[in-house]
């Protein structure tokens, strides 16, 4: 039995183009610059939870003018935008075994993106974590099987563009097979 888990951010989707196109929206509704607008983005914390809101109220308290909620708003309207990897796509749609979409982030905004993308179809299961991947398979692992829903996998593929954690991977566990997306 083989399962796949495949990563969103970066892996099936451009994350740099919608983080641009987030930024240059922010710069025109608020006349702040580039390099500010930016900054507050990294002060938002943006690998944790509800990070859009933090860095709205960011935004807010610069140009208090412009509402927290508009900020919200310019960032999800963003997520229509976004550009996805048309071969990470034919590579999911390839592929026999069970599917997981297996992303790290706030669970609202991955959803959204999921959702707008219509990539629930693509796949048998989207789970969203704010668990470092490492550590989730360190649970799921048994010697040299992967145990998921009750079921027993022998073999594993994961597409992930965080080098770092396929190192982790290919150092822990060789027996899995950890792939670069720009790989594919
Ligand atoms: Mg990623």
């Amino acid at each position: 039995m083989h399962i796949l888990l495949v990563d969103l951010d970066d892996t099936i989707i451009d994350t740099v183009g919608f983080k641009k196109a987030v930024f240059q929206s922010v710069v025109e509704v608020t006349k702040l610059s580039l390099d500010e607008v930016t900054r507050l983005y990294l002060k938002s914390d943006p690998t944790q939870n509800e990070w859009y809101e933090r860095f709205a109220a960011y935004v807010q308290s610069r140009v208090p003018s412009v509402t927290s909620k508009a900020i919200v708003d310019r960032i999800f309207q963003a997520i229509q935008n976004i550009l996805v990897n048309t071969q990470v796509l034919s590579y999911i749609a390839r592929f026999e075994g069970y599917k997981v979409l297996f992303t790290l982030g706030d669970a609202k905004i991955q959803e959204a993106k999921i959702q707008e993308l219509d990539l629930k179809t693509r796949v048998d299961e989207v789970y969203i974590t704010q668990t470092q991947k490492i550590n989730i398979l360190a649970d799921h692992i048994r010697g040299h099987e992967f145990l998921w829903n009750n079921q027993t996998y022998d073999q594993v593929t994961i597409i992930d563009n965080n080098l770092a954690f396929l190192n982790l991977v290919h150092e822990q566990y060789p027996w899995i097979t950890a792939i670069d997306p720009k790989s594919i």
